[in-house]
């Protein structure tokens, strides 16, 4: 059955409410989280019933699909976010599209966004994804080589880091994910002193363990499976 405007407005209350109760247990202000519906193979239809119900923000993991989909959206003011793993062939595609990826992790995929980027004639905001469970499966670039890449980065000026992000090794407790939260603030906050200024963002929680995200500090979750219910055909 596809999802009626008023059980997304439902599922945006309850995602938000507890995003609220999160900050309030930590004296944050709920203000600095923004939700990224997560809406990877789920059709257009309910992304738009979703962004009628007042959501505006998106992520997609996949590049083809994304755009497929976005081409029956397109009359709708939504800001896209791109979340998945990006090969550098593809990075044309994405550039100005989308206005954060959060899943940079190489010196290489960098560079080739910068590229593409200054061809457009824009500035990319990105965050680096770091793997901090060092899980061989998982995309991400290892925390010790993180200070290089942002070196790295700050030297390319049609993209900019705003942030990092993560993908904690998955768990049925929710509690387990919390310290790698921890540690990307740390990470963060280590960066920040070393570049001189600030790096807004961090993108981490998603259905599972969103509220111990918020506690630790994310300013973005990325949520689909406790918005659009679970994915048409796969497991993930
Ligand atoms: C699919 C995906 C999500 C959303 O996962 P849910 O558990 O359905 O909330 C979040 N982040 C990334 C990187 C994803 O690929």
């Amino acid at each position: 059955m596809p999802l009626t405007v008023e059980e997304c407005a439902r599922r945006l209350a309850g995602v938000r409410e507890a995003i609220a109760a999160a900050c309030s247990r930590v004296g944050r202000d709920p203000a600095g989280v923004r939700l990224v519906a997560v809406s990877k193979r789920h059709p257009a239809e309910a992304v738009r019933a979703m962004a009628e119900a007042g959501q505006t923000v998106f992520g997609e993991s996949y590049v083809q699909e994304a755009l497929e989909k976005r081409e029956h959206l397109d009359d709708l003011p939504l800001v896209w976010h791109f979340i998945g793993g990006l090969q550098s062939n593809k990075a044309k595609q994405v550039v100005g599209r989308f206005a954060l990826i959060h899943s940079v992790d190489s010196a290489k995929l960098a560079r080739v966004l910068h590229q593409k980027s200054k061809e457009a004639g824009l500035v990319q905001d990105i965050l680096l994804q770091v793997n901090l469970g060092r899980e061989s499966q998982k995309s991400g670039i290892l925390e010790e080589d993180l200070p290089a890449l942002v070196e790295e980065s700050a030297e390319l000026d049609h993209i900019r880091v705003v942030g990092l992000m993560t993908l904690p090794p998955f768990d049925e407790d929710p509690e387990t994910a919390r310290p790698y939260f921890a540690r990307l603030r740390e990470l963060r906050d280590g960066l920040e002193a070393r570049l001189g200024r600030k790096l807004p963002h961090l993108s981490m929680g998603m259905t599972g363990d969103f509220v111990q995200a918020v506690e630790e500090g994310a300013s973005l979750v990325r949520i689909g499976t406790k918005l659009f219910g679970p994915r048409p055909g796969s497991a993930a």
